[in-house]
């Protein structure tokens, strides 16, 4: 049996007659609901106690049930596992580097994975692997996979040639290898294959799986008989994952057999730089394959290691070294160890370099660090979800499409394949065009799945064709939001970056140890409104930083499209950023409106991530090296994502000036990944607006006592590194950069405060609720603009109660869950009143606060329907907002005013609010405007 549950006590470890090692520990099974029992652990599992703590999450199976002094419990058998903390999934790399050195682990995680020949060269092989596999011609092969790589080679001044011979060196050893017999009739391959495994709690992708069996392969040389251990350490992960799988390999063979079940018990590690046929050297095993045996005693070994690092991330603590056996004068990582350490007054078995940075700048470092770490649990959360929820949970929760219908399957050129599967109800999710999700033949993590991109969902009606492109063919009949922790990932490189790697007098700033400085003359950019000419003023004289704060309809992009100009014609080199590749793409728009010269201008980013209009600037990854680097480097002007901006590639490119949009939904880790490329600033956005998406509740505020840093004292109270005690940072996720150092240095910062969108009426609740009243419209026409301007309305057709700017409707509904079918009606109804009256479809927008509503009232109009998220940066003619909530206002979504900001201020001319009058009175903010929704009744 599994007993599981939270441990409440660790038992001393003990041994026992006959030298056996045993441990007790206390648990509450059920979630920690049950009365607390007694688990032993017996063997080589007693170790568990010594990282093993109260509050982590203990799971065996194969459990048995003893008695002891009348007491009932449980201990392990010879079958059983024991699992720590199974809901914080450990990637399989993560568990190579950390049998090396756990420090490793750790400093790979704060400093990615940087641009590195060996790396890019490493990747440039694993493909040609997969195409081999995949039965691709070698020379084929290497042409393609190496030009697909041409940007990054070029960055690191490879030339095309040289690194086709050396590839070509490496596939020859892996291509020998497979002809030599071991590619038989028998064998059957399935190359780059996706593991979860929801018992261990570890995920990975393998990079081959032959027999049902892992196969490896690194790029290098080991002349020894046996692999390497860190090598057959990463095996042996797969190996147990797949054991638990129990994977039936359906792949490719010689016969062209499909289907067979893989139980054998060896894993293969394939070393590319040995070359059997090659017998150079004297001594030495030179054969490229080492297989090995994958004994149960190898991998309960994973297990514990594994364990070990869930602890110590349960901890949030930071590995010194000491905890392994690893030498340091042997390790690549000797320097940044040493540095790390000195930096952030870490212990470390390699000694510290280099003198501690100040208090502030630690606890920064500390605070931040839990915080991410924090949305890396969540995230973790999310993929417990693929098998904790039920398939139809998952559809409900807008997790999945389900009963997919596959269509065809095509292979394409370069090897990918393209899937096409037919929804047959009119489901909507959070899937979009361009994300990564995860196709399966219907379940996604003991079934057939394969990571794949989404080309189109087609429409959310029945019938809808599902596009999506994969490595390997899948039956797509279900697809699912895969979890992604690049994000995260992104953010803690960010965050080492700028405050291991930055730049003093960038940090001071930051810090508020010095105030940002302003040079240069005033100019005239803009004629016609003020507050746009200062802030590009003040962007282009900012030494340090600019802030330009816009609320909606502001002309915040066209004022980001005069300030670009502006530095471009000072001579100054350009990135331009922000959150989402939609966001890139709109301020691009306008920027090329302005007449930016094409040919200065590069768009980074992925092909499916771009939107058509901007392909064409769009910088071409694969290519000839020194060609594909000029282009980048020749560009006045980057666009870019700030995820995008942590990319291996844009984190060696400098610029001048990086200005970043949406600033204000950003995290301050998320931001600096774009300004530690750049020497100053420019941040645009509304803090009155949505904040940024943070998932962990314990990671929105970051108080200071967690902070490690405290011999010198936390920011907060050392009061000698500038933030003041009377001013402490404020260090949560959920606080932009850009809402931070507008309180800390207004001086830098810029209102737009004349709106070009919404007729006087509509922005007057906005303009006084969180603008000061600063907020009006750039003109009269734009104050007095009306329903019936719009050509070929008949304003009499409209109901009177609707005619106005801004109209209140309660249809007495009830709320069902996150629906209300009687509200969602009347909405509709209100659609086709306009619609009737001679309003065109397509001017219409209806936001509801939850996707289920967004669903109801999809089904019956065929206007724009989505959340609040989705319409920011957008604008219609006329609005509808749903509330759902009946009775009284529940739910976390109604409690930020700022999501009511946006929905209030997307509308033009109409603005029209269907709720519950009882449930919008409960609340202050809600009563407020339901008065102003009222008033023009
Ligand atoms: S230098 Fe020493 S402590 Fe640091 S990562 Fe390498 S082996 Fe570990």
């Amino acid at each position: 049996m599994r007993i599981r549950g939270p441990i409440v006590d660790v038992g001393e470890p003990r041994t026992v007659g006959g030298g056996t090692d045993l441990v007790e520990i206390t648990i509450r099974p059920e979630r920690g609901a049950a009365d607390p029992v007694r688990v032993t652990l017996w063997n080589k599992w007693s170790e568990t106690a010594d990282y093993a703590e109260a509050g982590m999450e203990l799971l065996v199976t194969d459990a048995e049930e003893s008695e002891f002094q009348g007491e009932v419990g449980y201990e392990t058998t010879p079958d059983s596992w024991v699992v720590l903390e199974p809901e914080f999934l450990v990637d399989v790399t993560a568990v190579r580097s950390w049998v090396q050195c756990p420090r490793m682990y750790y400093l790979n995680k704060l400093s990615g994975v940087p641009l590195k020949y060996p790396v890019v060269k490493g990747t440039v092989v694993h493909e040609v692997f997969g195409d081999l596999l995949r039965g691709r011609d070698l020379e084929d092969s290497i042409d393609h996979r190496v030009a697909e790589a041409g940007l990054e080679l070029g960055a690191l001044g490879y030339d095309r040639k040289e690194v086709e011979d050396e590839v070509r060196r490496n596939a020859a050893a892996v291509e020998g290898w497979l002809q030599q017999g071991t590619l038989t009739e028998e064998d059957t391959w399935r190359s780059e294959y996706t593991l979860i495994s929801p018992t261990f709690g570890i995920k990975g992708r393998a990079d081959a799986l032959r027999r049902g069996m892992p196969v490896e392969l690194k790029t290098g040389k080991n002349t020894k008989r046996e692999p390497r251990f860190q090598d057959k350490m990463q095996a042996a992960c797969y190996a147990l994952m797949l054991e638990e799988q129990g994977v039936d390999v359906e792949g490719h063979s010689p016969s062209g057999s499909q289907t067979q079940s893989g139980n054998a018990d060896t894993a293969t590690l394939l070393y590319t730089k040995n070359t059997a046929l090659e017998r150079a050297e004297e001594t030495g095993d030179l054969a490229p394959a080492k297989e090995f045996s994958v004994g149960p005693g190898l991998l309960k070994f994973v297990v514990r290691t594994r364990n070990e690092l869930a602890a110590m991330e349960f901890d949030a603590a930071v590995p010194t070294g000491f905890e392994a056996d690893a030498r340091c004068q042997y390790c690549f990582e000797q320097d940044t160890c040493m540095v790390v350490s000195g930096r952030l007054d870490q212990e470390s078995k390699a000694g510290q370099i280099g003198k501690p940075l100040p208090a502030a700048e630690r606890a920064y470092f500390e605070g931040f660090y839990q915080g991410i770490e924090a949305e890396r649990r969540e995230v973790h959360a999310e993929y417990r979800k693929l098998w904790e929820q039920t398939a139809g949970e998952r559809a409900e929760d807008d997790r999945a499409l389900l009963d997919l219908e596959p269509l065809d399957r095509e292979e394409l050129p370069g090897g990918r394949w393209r899937l096409r599967a037919r929804k047959p109800d009119d489901a909507v999710s959070k899937l979009r065009p361009g994300d990564v999700a995860l196709a399966s033949d219907g379940d996604p993590v003991s079934g057939h799945a394969e990571l794949c991109r989404i080309q189109s969902l087609g429409t959310g009606k029945a019938g809808a064709e599902i596009v999506v492109e994969a490595d390997e063919p899948v039956d797509v009949c279900r697809l699912d939001v895969y979890p992604s922790e690049l994000s995260v990932d992104r953010m803690l490189t960010a965050l080492h970056d700028g405050v291991l790697k930055g730049d003093p007098g960038r940090k001071d700033v930051l810090f508020g140890r010095r105030d940002p400085e302003f040079s240069g003359p005033q100019r005239e950019y803009v004629g016609n409104n003020d507050a746009q000419n200062e802030a590009v003023n003040l962007a282009t004289r900012a030494e340090d930083f600019a802030l330009v704060h816009g609320p909606p309809g502001t002309g915040k992009t066209y004022t980001i499209a005069q300030t670009v100009q502006a530095l471009i014609e000072q001579g100054e080199r350009v990135l331009l950023s922000a959150f989402t590749n939609r966001a890139v793409d709109n301020a691009l728009e306008a920027v090329r409106e302005q007449g930016v010269d094409d040919a200065e201008i590069v768009r980074f980013g992925t092909e499916s991530g771009i939107r058509e209009d901007m392909q064409d600037v769009r910088l071409e990854q694969a290519g000839d090296p020194g060609e594909r680097i000029s282009e980048l480097r020749d560009a006045s002007l980057v666009a870019a994502t700030t995820a995008s901006c942590g990319s291996r590639i844009m984190r060696e490119e400098a610029f001048d000036v990086a200005l970043v949009d949406e600033a204000s939904q950003l995290t301050e880790p998320a931001t600096l990944a774009a300004i530690n490329l750049a020497e100053r600033f420019v941040l645009v956005g509304d803090h009155e607006q949505l904040p940024p998406v943070v998932q962990a509740e314990g990671g929105k505020r970051w108080a200071p006592e967690h902070s490690a840093a405290t011999d010198g004292g936390t920011a907060a109270e050392s009061g000698g590194d500038g933030a003041t005690a009377d001013r402490p940072p404020r260090l949560d996720l959920s606080t932009s950069l850009f809402e931070r150092l507008h309180e800390m240095a207004p001086e830098a910062s810029v209102l737009l405060d004349r709106q070009y969108r919404m007729a006087q009426r509509i922005q007057a609740f906005s303009s006084r609720e969180f603008y000061d009243g600063a907020l009006r419209p750039a003109n009269g026409e734009v104050a007095a603009q009306r329903i019936a301007d719009l050509p070929g309305v008949d304003v009499d057709a409209i109901p009177r109660n609707l005619r106005g700017s801004v109209s209140f409707v309660d249809p007495d509904g009830e709320r069902a869950g996150n629906t209300n079918p009687t509200e969602a009606d009347r909405v509709a109804e209100v659609v086709d009143q306009f619609v009737a009256a001679g309003v065109d479809e397509e001017d219409i927008g209806v936001i509801a606060p939850f996707r289920a509503q967004v669903a109801e009232i999809s089904r019956r109009v065929d206007a724009t329907v989505d959340t609040v998220d989705r319409f920011q940066g957008s604008s219609e003619e006329v609005i509808i907002v749903s509330f759902v909530a009946t009775g009284e206002l529940s739910g976390p979504i109604y409690d930020d005013p700022r999501r009511m900001n946006v929905a209030l201020t997307r509308a033009k001319k109409s603005l029209v609010l269907v709720g519950d009058a009882g449930a919008l009175s409960s609340d202050p903010f809600y009563d407020r405007m339901l008065d102003w929704a009222r008033r023009e009744l």
